[in-house]
């Protein structure tokens, strides 16, 4: 029986990939970069290259500060000074921030997941992941957000999951993982005991609105 919910936050509650999209637009249009390039080129780019840093991030290969520079030194191939590109980044930051936004079932998940303890389990940094669920009025709904600041662990690996399971009282047999990371919530949270629901926006029936049917 579960009794509890652990969520992950970015594309599983909120429209992550397409802030990062949106946002990587708004900074090409505002100065005038990588002209060439079409729309769906250039969010695809921002999105691969940002996915292999933070994998090298994971790894200790690159820093915090490193991989947001070579994100955009690389997709926009610049050679500018660090100053510059923190300047473009911190821009970016803003257009992206502007883009922040809830799936359209996510309300409803929210109202009617309500009677189960539920705590947010996500690889964000935490004033990152707390200023987007404040933004985005999700902050009243989960008391309980862990992020990798708070238990010295990143998904996927264990010890992430088993802090957040002892924050919320649960068994890992009673609990269900959801999220859109095979890699990083579903397979570790699987090798626990948890149980869980892979969110697939591409699928029928594979998004939080669909775990319902299954409470
Ligand atoms: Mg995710």
């Amino acid at each position: 029986m579960i009794t509890a919910l652990l969520l992950d936050l970015d594309d599983t509650l909120i429209d992550d990939k397409g802030a990062m999209a949106s946002g990587i637009l708004s900074l090409r249009a505002k100065h005038c970069l990588a002209q060439g390039m079409n729309d769906a080129e250039l969010s695809e780019r921002w999105d691969s290259i940002g996915r292999a840093l933070w994998r090298q991030l994971d790894l200790g290969e690159v820093s915090f500060e490193e991989q947001r520079r070579l994100r955009i030194k690389n997709t926009f191939a610049l050679d500018l000074s660090d100053k510059a590109i923190d300047s473009l980044f911190a821009d970016y930051l803003h257009c992206y921030e502007q883009h922040w936004r809830s799936y359209t079932y996510t309300e409803q998940f929210i109202r009617e997941s309500a009677h189960l303890p539920r705590a947010i389990i996500t690889n964000g940094h935490r004033p990152q992941a707390h200023k987007k669920m404040a933004a985005l009025g999700l902050n009243k709904h989960f008391p309980t957000v862990v992020t990798p600041d708070d238990c010295g662990a990143r998904k996927p690996n264990p010890e992430i999951f088993l802090h957040t399971l002892k924050l919320l009282g649960v068994a890992p047999e009673n609990a269900l993982m959801i999220g859109d990371n095979l890699e990083a919530d579903i397979e570790p949270a699987k090798a626990l005991g948890i149980n869980v629901f892979h969110v697939d926006h591409t699928k029928q029936g594979r998004t939080v609105f669909d775990v319902l049917a299954q409470l």
